[in-house]
């Protein structure tokens, strides 16, 4: 038999959900409940990439339990980890490498406050709600990447497929070789997070965004640092903005103290930046330097370190949520709200939403449609009211810069929360984030500092403790459209930005010694699946696909 005929067993379900971060597992979670509620018989599996639930999720994270509280209310009987509430909330504007002020708390807008969060490992959250998704009877299984959405033959979607394992790099079979399953659902709901690989494709087939603003993002870099007890507060969660990025750059660092003289600190940086000499990992690394951070690390030990986008165009990029077959939910669909830097709660309020709209669907004897009612649910929830109100904070700053556009953003969420209204309307956010960047010729290149190996480090001893491992010889999970651009074009235009902004070393430029003849290297077994590459690309020439299931990073509590 050829390689290619090779029969793929197949499962059946009621619901097939593709990921098991907070989307998918809410969604596990509330179709089970309703199951039991309703008498019915409702069969559901979640598919995890990652080793393990958990093993791939990277957040700050700071929690808004409203959605939570609506799916297990008695989270805090059953042993939930959220054991930091936010006590102490602080905003600094970084005006240079040395000095900075702290905005007082009277003037943000009170949709900003933290009362009532937690500071939480987002991984961990995950786990435990996986264990009361399986208690309720969800099949998890992790460790399966899917590569392939499974279609019926009127085109609707019928399912995905998991990837094969045991392909070589020349993608002959080698021992061991088991091809993937395909698991057919009645309903599959992509829950797959930002920049999913099947949530593309399907945006693509289906033209879900056709009527949306382009969505936006930003990179997530994250330590997570076990610092001296002198030095911890529990339940203080800092943000800064302005330096070291300039005005024209978006982004900056979030701190939370919790758990075990646990500090969380991450540095965000919007994709929409211009200047291709831009190093985001770099400006993370300086930004702990300044005199109002660096003193929460001396004396501390880094553990964990790692990377992910995250969505940032809100209310205005919101495709359209369903396809024959499916939905999209979490930030798949892109709910985070970015002032707030959160969105798990509102990737857990969709999973919610969904799983009713399936529930009443597959109740009614429905199978393979569009869940409409998903959509119209979503429209008058507390999700879209989260989104709508900050709906002109990131095209504010996008245009004006940071001091005059976050100034501005301000003062529209205030009018939004107290009138229910915006001078602005409703702002468009322009160009995708792959079209930004000027000219590298036009631009400054930036000179970061060494690092010092106790505040600072190194790409590659940073990817180290992501615990990132990928079967050497499988085939690049990186794929090049042309693999002539990253020389010809974006070397070019550029100098390859994507030596750069990824996060983990993945893309080098090799030359000779006297630096001629430049070729592009790709460490794929580096990659943290940040998805950073498959959005920044100027041409757009890398997409990222599922590498064999179970690898990637092992985040241990990120
Ligand atoms: C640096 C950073 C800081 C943040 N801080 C906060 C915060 O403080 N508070 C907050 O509320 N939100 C925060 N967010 C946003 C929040 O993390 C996301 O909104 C949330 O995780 C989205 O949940 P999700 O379930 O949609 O996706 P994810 O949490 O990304 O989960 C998706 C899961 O699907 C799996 N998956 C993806 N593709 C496939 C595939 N093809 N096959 C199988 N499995 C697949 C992934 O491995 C992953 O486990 C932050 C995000 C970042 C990056
Ligand atoms: S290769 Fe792409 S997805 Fe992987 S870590 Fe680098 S930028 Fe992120």
């Amino acid at each position: 038999m050829s390689e290619d005929a090779i029969e793929r067993e197949s499962m059946e379900y009621d619901v097939v959900i593709v990921g098991a971060g907070p989307a998918g597992l809410s969604a596990a979670i509330r179709l089970k409940q309703l199951a039991e509620e309703k008498g019915q018989e409702i069969s559901v599996c979640v598919l995890e990439k990652g080793s393990e639930v958990g093993a791939h999720i990277l957040s700050g994270a700071v929690l808004d339990p409203i959605a939570l509280n609506e799916l297990l209310p008695d989270w805090e009987e059953r042993g939930a980890p959220l054991e930091t509430p936010v006590v102490d909330d602080q905003f600094h504007f970084l005006t240079g490498d040395k000095g900075g002020i702290r905005l007082p708390n009277f003037m943000m807008p009170p949709l900003m406050s933290n009362h009532g969060n937690y500071i939480v490992s987002l991984g961990n959250v995950c786990r435990w709600l996986a264990e009361q998704a399986e208690a309720l009877g969800v099949e998890i299984y992790p460790g399966f990447a899917c590569s392939e959405v499974v279609y019926n033959d009127d085109g609707s979607v019928k399912g995905v497929a998991t990837g094969d394992f045991g392909v070589a790099r020349d993608g002959s079979h080698k021992g061991g070789y088991t091809p993937g399953m395909e698991l057919h659902g009645k309903y599959t709901l992509i829950a797959e997070g930002v920049r999913g690989s099947l949530a593309k494709q399907l945006i693509a087939k289906f033209d879900l965004d056709k009527d949306c603003e382009p969505q936006k993002f930003g990179i997530g870099l994250k330590e997570l640092w076990q610092v001296a007890p002198e030095k911890h507060h529990p339940g203080r969660v800092v943000h800064t903005m302005g330096w070291p990025l300039d005005n024209n750059t978006g982004g900056g660092v979030f701190l939370y103290h919790f758990g075990d003289n646990y500090v969380a600190v991450g540095f965000v940086a919007h994709l929409n930046y211009k200047n291709p000499y831009l190093s985001p990992f770099d400006e993370f690394q300086r930004v702990k330097h300044h005199p109002k951070l660096v003193e929460t690390f001396k004396g501390g030990k880094r553990i964990s370190y790692g990377a992910r986008a995250i969505t940032e165009g809100g209310f205005q990029s919101i495709p359209k949520l369903t396809f024959p077959g499916g939905a999209l939910i979490g930030c798949s669909a892109g709910f985070v709200n970015v002032p707030r830097i959160k969105g798990s709660h509102n990737a857990m309020e969709s999973g919610i939403l969904a799983a009713e709209a399936a529930a009443e669907a597959l109740a009614a004897g429905r199978t393979s449609d569009e869940l409409t009612e998903y959509t119209a649910k979503v429209e008058t929830s507390h999700l879209m009211k989260d989104l709508k109100r900050v709906r002109n904070v990131k095209p504010l700053w996008s245009k004006f810069g940071t001091y005059l556009g976050v100034a501005l953003g301000g003062f529209d969420m205030w009018t939004n929360q107290l009138f229910g209204f915006s001078f602005f309307g409703t702002l468009k956010h322009g160009k995708p984030d792959s079209e930004t960047l000027r000219p590298a010729s036009e631009c400054a290149k930036i000179d970061y500092p060494k690092p010092d190996g106790e505040i600072s480090f190194d790409k590659l001893s940073s990817v180290f403790l992501s615990n990132t491992n990928h079967e050497e010889d499988q085939p690049i999970h990186l794929r090049l459209t042309d693999p002539d651009v990253p020389i010809s074009i974006n070397l070019a235009e550029w100098a390859e930005p994507a030596q750069r902004y990824c996060p983990a070393g993945v893309y080098e430029v090799i030359t000779d010694d006297n630096g001629d003849n430049p070729r592009f290297q790709i460490n794929a077994q580096n990659c943290v699946h940040c998805k950073t590459c498959d959005i920044k690309d100027p041409s757009q020439n890398i997409t990222w696909t599922v590498p064999e299931g179970g690898g990637g990073p092992n985040y241990p509590n990120m």
